[in-house]
């Protein structure tokens, strides 16, 4: 059970539904670790995606930049432009009439630029 970390509902979209939540723990004994003033490392994890850190050097909590809400309008937007970048450069390769057809593939499925 978390001590420290009070946000029940992501910040972003309002997600309620928590799937996970985590006390930071040392790597070798396993022990929960401690700050010098008391408090823990938490992280509570919710379904659509958005974690939320407790920090303790700094006593608040913290969104995680790593683990964000799916439903949050400017991630939606990143994988747009990402889709659209993709057909964009397929369609490109595409248009590589000098190049055979196994390597236009090779190119397209993202296997580098070795021949
Ligand atoms: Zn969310």
């Amino acid at each position: 059970m978390l001590k420290h970390l009070k946000e029940s509902k992501c910040p972003v979209c309002g997600d309620s539904t928590v799937v996970g939540e985590e006390i930071e723990r040392d790597i070798l004994s396993k022990t929960i670790r401690i700050h010098t003033n008391g408090q823990r490392w938490e992280t509570r994890t919710f379904l659509c995606g958005q974690a939320i850190n407790w920090i303790p050097n700094f006593s608040k909590s913290e969104l995680d930049e790593y683990y964000t809400c799916k439903n949050n309008p400017e991630y939606r937007l990143k994988l747009e432009k990402r889709k659209v970048a993709v057909a964009r450069v397929r369609s490109f390769i595409d248009s590589l009439n000098d190049v055979d057809d196994e390597y236009k593939t090779h190119l397209k499925n993202g296997r580098g630029y070795s021949c």
